[in-house]
């Protein structure tokens, strides 16, 4: 027996006697009281108000078939219509025969029959059923996961090997199925329209395997699993579950992607085809074009890579196998470009794998929280070469550095500018802070309140590559920041195509609006250096000018941009 039905012991269960003659609501709460407490209704429709105002707390009701007002037909009827009272047992009390058979029929649970027996044969009679009933709800409840109605993580591991042992003949395939940025629906758009999402796949998941015979199951948060025979499940899943999360979620952009691991059930190791499939899910995260991949030897090998740089990450800051790079930006709109700032950009020389682009890494840490980290040391690497160049070479030169959307979330962040910026001597102007436009789309509120403090504290804000984070043009003028710094996209094709071009007027003209100073960076060809200089854009970064440089090679420059200026 069930801790549950244990805990219920010491309750006396309720139960909801409907019968139209008062001599039979009598006799059965006599016989009933000692163990029951007793409710009492003269027909169909007093006990459906009491049922609904007792809801959980009725253990079984007693019907009589023949009432007047509302009968115990119509009355079992509309029990059944909803979701907790239909699983609350129903013993008929009937002297006709027939009416027996079509109640049963019917669904309830048993008949008693009248005139009524012995005492102790109803009581038992009432005693079996409420423990089937109860046991067989315990047993649903553990079993479903209650959002979704799928298996929950245990019941789909327990079933996953029974449908090996019953079907060895039949290859099996494993499908993730998760919700691209999930939690941001439900930090945007509240818990309720996320359960709404998530019970939606739920049922689309669930009506699809049960026409091919397959098993589903939901494990935390967004992570539904489907084994089921061999085919080519994954494109048609995606068609219909987008299909019925458009209804739920109108203009809400929610999509899904699927990872599957063909014929998982080659494999002995259940753990396994879960990760395998998930791993090929995620190796589609943050790609728009595609939604459904395939586990194969590249995301194998990827994934031992990428355990290894996570593995490796804390002994290569502990080592400074982190090398920080300078590239210059200039100032194009005064005579001759004039160095004015750098931009901070990572690199990670490791001493098995060589040099790694912060493109590999910075994805990687952003995803599990290690981003912090190496942000921090970022920030006080590049805060103490700006110290030291004005130390040394008598000149200031800002530097600019990325702060990850993770970041944000960081209730002390301003404070800790503000300590790194102290601890290195220079102002707070001389740190300038990038944050992708995308961070401000996902979590208005949040940025805005983190922006705002850090603005007040004297830092200057640039958002980063802009044009891609879809912010509207109305939203932009909520948000506090200084600078633009528009996407390398936007200034590649500004030379040779004239919707490009017309593109980045556009965009100028906003930055004029907002009063914000506009940075163009991926700069490569002087035609795309003429045009944005013509079209007004205030600085510029990019191999035009120079590559991102070491520190010594960024000195380097320095030294010779101040002969140059003497
Ligand atoms: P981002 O912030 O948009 O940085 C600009 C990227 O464009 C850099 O790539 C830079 O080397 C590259 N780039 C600059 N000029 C040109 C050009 O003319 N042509 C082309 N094709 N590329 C150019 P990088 O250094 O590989 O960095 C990639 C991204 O990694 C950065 O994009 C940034 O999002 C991230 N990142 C780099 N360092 C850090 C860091 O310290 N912290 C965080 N959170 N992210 C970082
Ligand atoms: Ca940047
Ligand atoms: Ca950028």
């Amino acid at each position: 027996m069930s801790d549950f039905v244990k805990s219920r012991l010491n309750m006396k269960r309720r139960i909801l006697i409907v019968d139209d003659e008062e001599i039979n609501r009598m006799l059965l709460k006599n016989i009933l009281s000692n163990d029951y407490e007793v409710l009492l209704a003269e027909n169909g429709k007093e006990a459906l108000e009491i049922a609904r105002s007792e809801k959980e707390r009725l253990t079984a009701i007693l019907l009589d078939l023949r009432m007047p007002v509302m009968d115990g037909y119509e009355f079992f009827g509309l029990l059944k219509q909803d979701e907790v009272l239909k699983r609350i047992p129903v013993i008929v009390l009937t002297s006709d025969k027939e009416a027996e058979v079509k109640s049963l029929n019917m669904g309830v649970a048993d008949f008693i029959p009248k005139p009524y027996d012995v005492p102790e044969v109803i009581l038992a009679r009432i005693g079996r059923i409420v423990q089937l009933y109860e046991d067989r709800n315990i047993i649903t409840a553990t079993q479903f996961d209650s959002v979704t109605e799928l298996f929950n993580r245990e019941y789909f591991l327990e079933y996953e090997t029974i449908v090996d042992q019953y079907y060895p003949e039949d290859d099996k395939d494993m499908i993730a199925v998760n919700v691209n940025r999930f939690h941001v629906i439900n930090a945007t758009h509240g818990r309720e329209l996320g359960n709404k999402v998530l019970s939606t796949i739920g049922k689309c998941i669930k009506d699809y395997v049960h026409n091919y015979h397959g098993i589903a199951g939901r494990f935390d948060a967004d992570k539904f699993f489907i084994y089921i025979k061999d085919g080519d499940h994954a494109e048609k899943l995606y068609e219909a579950i987008c299909a019925s999360l458009k209804d739920v979620l109108e203009d809400t952009d929610c999509r899904i992607r699927l990872g599957v691991y063909k014929k998982a059930s080659e494999n002995p190791d259940i753990a396994r085809r879960h990760d395998y499939a998930h791993l090929a899910c995620n190796s589609i995260k943050g790609n728009y074009t595609e939604h459904v991949a395939y586990y194969d030897d590249e995301i194998s090998k990827r994934e031992h890579y990428e355990e290894k740089l996570i593995h490796d990450l804390d002994k290569a800051l502990a080592e400074k196998q982190f090398k920080v790079f300078f590239q210059p930006k200039y100032k194009i709109q005064s005579g001759e470009p004039e160095l004015g700032s750098a931009e901070a950009l990572i690199r990670w020389v490791h001493p098995e794998l060589g040099m790694i682009s912060p493109g590999v890494f910075i994805p990687l840490f952003e995803d599990n929280g290690l981003i912090s980290k190496v942000d921090y040391y970022v920030w006080k690497d590049a805060a103490e070469h700006v110290a030291k160049w004005r130390k040394e070479y008598g000149v200031n030169i800002p530097v600019s550095v990325n702060v990850s959307r993770m970041d944000m979330l960081s209730e002390n962040l301003a404070d800790e500018f503000v300590s790194i910026v102290d601890a290195a001597g220079i102002d707070v102007q001389s740190l300038l802070l990038e944050i992708t436009e995308s961070a401000y789309t996902d979590d208005k509120a949040n940025i805005i309140a983190t922006v705002k403090e850090l603005r007040e504290k004297g830092f200057r804000i640039e958002m980063d590559d802009f044009g891609t984070g879809y912010s509207s043009l109305n939203m932009l003028t909520d948000l506090p920041f200084d600078v633009l710094k528009l996407d390398m996209v936007f200034v590649r094709n500004i030379h040779s195509d004239e919707r490009a071009l017309k593109l980045v007027e556009f965009i100028m003209e906003i930055a004029k609006y907002l009063n914000v100073t506009v940075v163009a960076e991926g700069v490569e060809l002087k035609e795309q250096y003429e045009q944005l200089k013509l079209l007004g854009c205030d600085v510029i970064q990019g191999y035009y000018f120079s590559k991102p440089l070491c520190a010594d090679d960024f000195e380097e420059l320095l030294r010779k941009e101040i002969n140059h200026d003497n």
